[in-house]
């Protein structure tokens, strides 16, 4: 009788997993395991608002597994003693496992894998959620990419047609005595801030999947238009789901064709900038693959010179509490702040503020973002960032600074967005928003802060700052 370890991580579902399937068919029992080991991802451990999805996910996969008849096994302290003493006591002959792609962790997983080998237990690593590994795709010089729309055409022409898998069943689930439970990882915050993180989201397999019925449902073949709406339910809010392994890019994929087909097949193509945003994700992964330093380095040394302005905690504070009195980048901010979350045009916007007009680091804006985000992705963030900094890989031209009334103004014409966030500005008109710097009373007297720095004066002040770059 052959028994092997799931080691799940940020794979925290059971449909469509290449791990518990291959356990589920070459073992006759079972254990599915969850080390905490954060220690263990270096500077990058998960933030606040992710170890609350966390949380919620552990809880959500446990359910799951109870339904068919398993239980996950929650262990906390050093992955390879954990995973030991668990071999011993069920006699396990194999630990499979999603692989995972950040730096810390490749360099975590080796060590695991290495240390087991030399007890003798086999180990399986299977792809985790991207469509390609990230090491798979070169350019026709062997090279990595380093500009999306190449490596776009070249992944769009290579993607994986397989169906997804079914959720795959043990024949035996394994049943050990003493798992920890969820709350003695104390992933939950002390003081009880999430309570709207939990009104907005439901973490797990099927949060998931209900999530993608309604965007396919429903916006998704309007998804080139109301992607950019930042007051619509346009988009897909599938990134923490991503991250944290709940549902996979294929799943995503086949249920949108799919629902295309019943509907109307020739509105497939409709489909083309969802899963282009999908190829960004594993641009990002290629990325971090390729130049793992760019986490904390620019990916365009000659950045390295730029005068960013000192490091200001009165500055950051503005921003990171939604009080620069700039409306729309403060609705983002404060969308995050309440939510974990924030549309993608408001997240170019707030980085492009904060590094732009108020010149601090992308790195300070990467760290709240890490916090705060509930889909805090080392990958998608250090692009994200990189990307509006114009020090990343096929970046924004740095003299693209976004303007935040003209970004209002086009994407949130009625305000909608921003007095949801901002309910102290509800009774101003749309118009008196956009132009926010010519009605600094009006706002004033709805308690709302002036603008902490001019636009067009700051703007300029970065641009000069660029020019004096050494070309
Ligand atoms: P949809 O529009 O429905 O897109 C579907 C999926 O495609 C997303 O869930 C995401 O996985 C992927 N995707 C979409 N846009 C991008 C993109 N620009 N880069 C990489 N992948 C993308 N995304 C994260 O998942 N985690 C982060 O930590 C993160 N940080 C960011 C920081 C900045 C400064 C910026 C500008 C963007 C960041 N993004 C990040 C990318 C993007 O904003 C989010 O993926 C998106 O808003 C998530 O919402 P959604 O699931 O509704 O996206």
């Amino acid at each position: 009788m052959s028994t092997a370890l799931i080691l799940f991580r940020r794979d925290l579902r059971l449909s469509d997993h290449a791990a518990v399937t291959a356990a589920c068919r070459q073992h006759d029992r079972v254990l599915p395991v969850y080390v905490h080991a954060p220690q263990e991802d270096g500077t990058w451990a998960p933030g606040a608002a992710s170890r609350w999805w966390l949380h919620r996910s552990l809880e959500s996969l446990a359910a799951q597994l109870g339904i068919v008849g398993g239980r996950l096994h929650l262990a906390a302290g050093d992955t390879i003693a954990c995973l030991r003493e668990l071999i011993k006591a069920t006699g396990a002959s194999a630990v499979h496992w999603s692989r995972r792609y950040e730096p810390a962790a490749v360099a975590a997983d080796t060590a695991l894998k290495a240390a087991l080998r030399a007890d003798g237990i086999e180990v399986h690593s299977h792809p985790g959620n991207l469509w390609n590994e990230p090491w798979r795709l070169a350019t026709d010089a062997g090279q990595p990419y380093r500009v999306f729309t190449p490596f776009w055409r070249k992944q769009r022409a290579q993607l994986p047609e397989a169906a997804p898998l079914p959720a795959a069943r043990a024949r035996d689930w394994l049943r050990l005595q003493g798992s920890l439970p969820v709350e003695a990882l104390g992933l939950l915050p002390a003081n009880r801030w999430d309570a709207g993180l939990a009104e907005h989201w439901r973490p797990g397999e099927a949060g998931a999947a209900e999530l993608l019925e309604i965007f396919t449902d429903d916006a998704a073949l309007d998804y080139a238009k109301g992607r950019d709406l930042p007051a619509r339910h346009g988009t897909s809010r599938l990134s923490p789901h991503l991250h944290f392994g709940e549902i996979t890019p294929s799943q995503i994929r086949h249920a949108l064709q799919a629902r295309a087909d019943a509907t109307d097949a020739r509105r497939r193509p409709d489909l083309e900038p969802y899963l282009r945003e999908l190829g960004w994700r594993e641009f990002a992964h290629h990325l971090l693959h390729h130049f793992p330093h760019t986490a904390q380095e620019n990916f365009n040394p000659r950045f390295d010179d730029f005068r960013w302005a000192p490091a200001d905690a009165a500055v950051l504070a503005r921003w990171q509490r939604g009080r620069t009195g700039i409306p729309l980048v403060d609705a983002g901010m404060r969308e995050l702040w309440h939510t974990g979350w924030m549309h993608n045009r408001v997240r170019m916007v707030v980085a492009s503020f904060l590094t732009k007009n108020l010149r601090q680091h992308w790195r300070h804006g990467a760290r709240w973002f890490w916090d705060t985000l509930v889909d805090a992705d080392l990958a998608n963030n250090t692009l994200g960032w990189q990307w509006v900094a114009g020090c990343g890989a096929d970046a924004a031209p740095y003299f693209r600074v976004f303007n935040p009334y003209l970004q209002g103004a086009k994407f949130d014409p009625d305000a909608a967005y921003i007095k949801r966030w901002l309910p102290e500005l509800a009774g101003l008109p749309a118009k008196t928003l956009h132009e926010a710097w010519k009605h600094p009373s009006a706002l004033a007297r709805c308690g709302y802060p002036a603008a902490m720095v001019d636009v067009g004066g700051s703007r300029q002040r970065a641009l000069d700052a660029y020019a004096a770059l050494p070309l």
